[in-house]
Formats: structure tokens, C-alpha cells, sequence
């Protein structure tokens, strides 16, 4: 069982058998049906972006996408949103809200943007119990070191609401990517509960250590060690052994439905890591796919 499962349709049947009541996946992707029309968009000329074809694998209406995360006994997620431009993510808060008001398995999350009232929205969006900050470096192409982010980053860090940062240069690099670039947010809110989306792909080594320094900072297992991404982005070949120093800062995270493969295949990914040290295993598994992302989405306090 440890192998992982082998598609799709036995990923309920292997969690079960881990002892797992089901998956929880801090890393989903849920969008209004025109901004996410333009991502498939984005995806479909990934060639030319990235110099890989990208086809979307789940591209599917929003009740089929959500039937499908139930069939493979997602228990719980956090549908991730975020913003391009300016002016955005307020609107894109309202709507995520209203959507996890309507789906019970859906943690209501928020996003933000380096704009004049983004302390405004947050503490609004916290106030309503988002559970989960999306933060996407790249695609806003914002510095996260932006005064104007200072009480929205303070704020979060006291509230313990967990943010998913794509900070990384993966897959493609912004002005403001970087492990380093985000490290110096976390010197100035070391309490801040971040995770690190895909690891921080490719500096691996880089998010590993900021996992060393700050307590509350995880890592998410997105897109990390499935063979789409080990052809653009290698793991270093001591990665699971790396891994049983921090078993419990690391939490499923999968891009679905944006993902080049199926969503079985991350789970074999991280059940090959659990495999290659004996001293991960199913303790990991149980870990990486429930528990730990479980208490993160859990952790805002007074809920
Ligand atoms: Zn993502």
C-alpha cells in the first residue's frame, strides 16, 4: 500500500487502508468559471510559457470537478484563488466565501494583493473565517515585501491563519520569486504560519532551511516529485532523508485540477518518499495526507 495508489479510482480504497478516514488537500484550485476559463487558457499555450505542454486534466464543470475530489475521499480542501491585477482580490474573497458556504467540504480561504485597502479585506476575510491565504508571487508579479502587506501579514500571523505562498521560482520565475525574497517577510513575522507551496520549487534546500529556522513554516507537496515536474525541477537525491527531520511540516497540496496527470500520481510521489526512508513510512503518509493539513486548515484560533 505504501507503493501508492495506481489510479485514480482506488485513491479512497489505499487512504483507507492507511487507517485514514479520508485525504485532506490544502493545495485545490477552485475559480469563477470565466477566470478559470482563462488559466485553461494560460495552460494551453503552456509551450510557449513554459516549453512543456500542459494539458489541463480535470478540466471539468465545477459539480464534476467537486464529485470527482469526493470519489477520491478528499474529506476536506482548501479551494485556492488569487489574483492577476489590481482591484481583484476582494471580489475574488466574496466570491470563494459564498462558494465554501455552499460546499461543506470546502474551508473558506481568501487572497490578497499589495493594494491600498488589502488590510481592509483581510481582516474582513478573517472575520468571516478563511482558514487558508492563497499568496501567489508570480502571478500577481508583486514584491511581497511591500509595506502596504505589513498589517495584513502581522494580522494573519496572529490570527495562526495558514498562508500557501507560491513563492518559487518554479515554474517560472517572476521579479519577486524567490525563497529569499519571501525569507525576508518571515524575518520581519517569524510567527507567521507559512507554507510553502511546491516545497519551493526548485530551492529546495533553501525552503528546507526556513522550515529549520521558523516553526510554523510547512511545506506543501504540490506538483513535488511526479515525473512531469522531476523532468524540469529534480528533487535532490537525499530528499526523503531530508524529509524524516520534518515529518510533520509537510501537507498534501496537488494543483487539482490544473495538473498535467492524475491526481493518484502526487499520491505515488510522496508514497515513494515514505518508502525510501525507514524512518517515514505510513506514520508519514498518515501525517502528510491528513493530520498536517488537517490541523493547519483547523488552526485559525478560537475556531
Ligand atoms: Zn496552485
Amino acid at each position: 500500500m505504501r507503493f501508492g495508489p495506481a489510479s485514480d479510482g482506488v485513491i479512497a480504497g489505499w487512504a483507507r487502508e492507511l487507517g485514514l478516514p479520508g485525504l485532506v488537500d490544502i493545495h485545490v484550485h477552485f475559480l469563477p468559471q470565466r477566470v478559470m476559463r482563462k488559466v485553461w487558457a494560460y495552460f494551453d499555450e503552456a509551450e510557449r510559457h513554459y516549453g512543456v505542454s500542459w494539458p489541463v486534466w480535470y478540466r471539468h464543470t465545477e459539480q464534476r470537478r467537486l464529485a470527482m475530489l469526493r470519489q477520491f475521499g478528499v474529506e476536506r480542501f482548501a479551494p485556492l484563488v488569487y489574483p492577476h491585477k489590481p482591484g481583484m482580490a476582494r471580489w475574488l474573497n466574496e466570491w470563494v466565501r459564498q462558494f465554501a458556504e455552499e460546499v461543506p467540504d470546502a474551508v473558506p480561504t481568501a487572497t490578497l494583493y499589495p493594494e491600498p485597502d488589502v488590510s481592509g479585506y483581510v481582516e474582513e476575510a478573517v472575520r468571516a473565517g478563511a482558514r487558508c491565504v492563497k499568496v501567489h508571487v508570480q502571478v500577481g508579479a508583486f514584491d511581497p515585501r511591500d509595506p502596504v502587506l505589513d498589517p495584513a501579514w502581522g494580522m494573519l500571523a496572529d490570527a495562526g491563519v495558514p498562508v500557501v505562498v507560491h513563492c518559487g521560482h518554479g515554474p517560472l520565475r517572476g521579479e519577486y520569486t524567490g525563497v529569499d525574497v519571501f525569507a525576508e517577510v518571515l524575518a520581519k513575522h517569524p510567527r507567521l504560519t507559512a507554507v510553502l507551496a511546491h516545497a519551493g520549487m526548485p530551492e529546495f534546500d533553501r525552503a528546507l532551511a526556513l522550515l529549520e529556522r521558523y516553526p510554523r513554516v510547512y511545506l506543501d507537496t504540490t506538483m513535488v516529485g511526479t515525473p512531469f515536474s522531476e523532468r524540469l525541477m529534480k528533487l535532490p537525491a537525499d530528499w526523503a532523508a531530508r524529509l524524516a527531520d520534518v515529518p510533520h511540516r509537510v501537507a498534501l497540496g496537488t494543483d487539482f485540477p490544473n495538473i498535467p496527470y492524475p491526481y493518484a500520481t502526487q499520491l505515488r510521489a510522496i508514497a515513494q518518499w515514505a518508502d525510501a526512508d525507514e524512518r517515514l513510512g505510513e506514520p508519514f503518509l498518515r501525517a502528510v495526507l491528513y493530520e498536517t493539513p488537517k490541523a493547519l486548515l483547523n488552526g485559525a484560533r478560537g475556531r
